[in-house]
């Protein structure tokens, strides 16, 4: 039984083709689902009966369910997810001044096994599929819906639990979907990937021609302390990866984010500000701060707000656009992995 929740535009017109349809069945079905909200095939009344009926043999409507959310006081969102095997993923609604986002997980579990972070935790146990991630969506836009304010999802961010370019087929089918104006309607440029680090899947996401947005996880400005936090270092060291990043930059005209934890004493120095600019001195990139989210499966410190706004003025005056990143939820579990990770522990 295929999700109907994950099928690509074209791919369910090709399908739809073969059924012997005429090709706008695939519109036709994608404005019942995202733009009429229909849950179930009986809902679709411009579709005929009998066709209704192969529909219902072919695919299915499943959504994910939601298992626990919480709230923060700062409007902050997170839900723990139900998937059909039982598996158990993390989604966030952060609200910005500037419209809703929603982080998505792309994996159950992650492999790459950064140090610091407690989603790789438990290592991966699969990739997501197509509509378990457009669920994820789907769920938050309701939950926006139920309140009653009109209110909707404007930006995407793929940075939750797992890595994306390690599930990189359905993360273009998600991305195509919740880009297409049809589909969740969701420009390209409010929609942004996450990556450790992949040099190949960052050539290859550069030739999709997509206007979206990626965000490197860089958290180091060395070798030698990247190496200690992000194991994917190993594989693909600086010298690697950076050359990727310039090129992406070159192919597709964007500009990137590079994603950089501080972390209390370890990469927050005058120092690491200054290799930090070297390295990414003649890339269009800007810096994102990140003020470290505790836990308590590591032993890693948030460096402290004078150090981080040391840390900003340094790059600022070096010459590179930085910003620090806006906290949410600091009284739920919204930092990553972290709320799985309990539930998973039975501490909740
Ligand atoms: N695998 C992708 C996307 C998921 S992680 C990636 O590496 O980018 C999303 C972001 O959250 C990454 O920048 C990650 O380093 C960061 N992160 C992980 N644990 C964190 C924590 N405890 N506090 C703050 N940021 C964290």
């Amino acid at each position: 039984m295929l999700n109907l929740f994950a099928q690509e535009i074209s791919k369910l017109t090709e399908q739809m083709v073969k059924e012997g349809q005429k090709p706008y069945r695939a519109t036709q079905l994608f404005t019942w689902i995202y733009e009429k909200k229909a849950r179930t095939f009986d809902e679709m009344s411009d579709v005929s009966l009998k066709f209704r009926e192969v529909l219902k043999e072919k695919y299915c409507l499943d959504l994910p369910s939601i298992h626990l959310k919480q709230e923060s006081s700062d409007g902050t969102i997170k839900v723990l997810l139900s998937l059909s095997d039982g598996a158990k993923i993390e989604t966030v609604l952060m609200r910005y001044s500037y419209g809703n986002a929603v982080c998505v997980s792309s994996q159950v579990g992650c492999n790459m096994g950064c140090s610091f972070c407690s989603s790789g935790r438990l290592g991966k146990q699969r990739n997501l599929t197509v509509d378990e991630m457009i669920g994820q969506l789907l769920v938050i836009n309701q939950l926006l819906e139920d309140e009653g304010k009109g209110q909707r999802i404007t930006h995407v961010v793929v940075m939750g639990t797992g890595e994306p370019f390690d599930n990189y087929e359905n993360l273009m089918d998600f991305i195509r979907i919740v880009n297409h104006p049809k589909g969740l309607a969701i420009g390209a440029r409010h929609i942004t990937v996450s990556t450790c680090g992949i040099p190949d899947a960052i050539r290859r996401y550069a030739q999709e021609g997509l206007q979206t947005n990626l965000a490197i996880s860089l958290h180091a400005p060395n070798n030698e302390l990247r190496n200690q936090l992000m194991k994917i270092n190993k594989v693909y060291p600086l010298e690697v990866l950076m050359p990727a990043v310039r090129e992406y930059e070159k192919l597709s005209g964007r500009r990137v984010t590079y994603e950089y934890l501080l972390l209390a004493d370890l990469n927050d120095t005058k120092e690491n500000a200054q290799e930090l600019i070297d390295l990414i001195k003649g890339t269009m990139g800007y810096v994102n701060l990140i003020p470290y989210n505790e836990t308590n499966l590591c032993s890693y410190k948030r460096s402290s707000g004078n150090r981080i706004h040391l840390f900003l003025d340094y790059l600022t005056k070096g010459g590179v656009t930085a910003t620090i990143r806006k906290e949410f939820g600091s009284d739920i579990d919204a930092a990553c992995g972290q709320l799985r990770a309990k539930v998973e522990d039975n501490l909740l």
